[in-house]
């Protein structure tokens, strides 16, 4: 289990520094969560301001 971020990321970078494991980066077109670091903390899904980032 991961989080994902969906196609909506518009990119902004939000959310990577709210990541206390370092599993985001900016990828193109949109971020993305290495699933392998993601510890499912959920921290970053309040800082994307288009709610993009879920539980997978
Ligand atoms: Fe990082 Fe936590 Fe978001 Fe996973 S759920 S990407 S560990 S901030």
């Amino acid at each position: 289990m991961a989080h994902v971020i969906s196609d909506e990321c518009i990119a902004c970078g939000a959310c990577q520094a709210t990541c206390p494991v370092d599993a985001i980066s900016e990828g193109d077109p949109k971020y993305s969560i290495d699933p392998a670091v993601c510890t499912d903390c959920g921290a970053c899904v309040d800082s994307c301001p288009v709610d993009a980032i879920s539980a997978e």
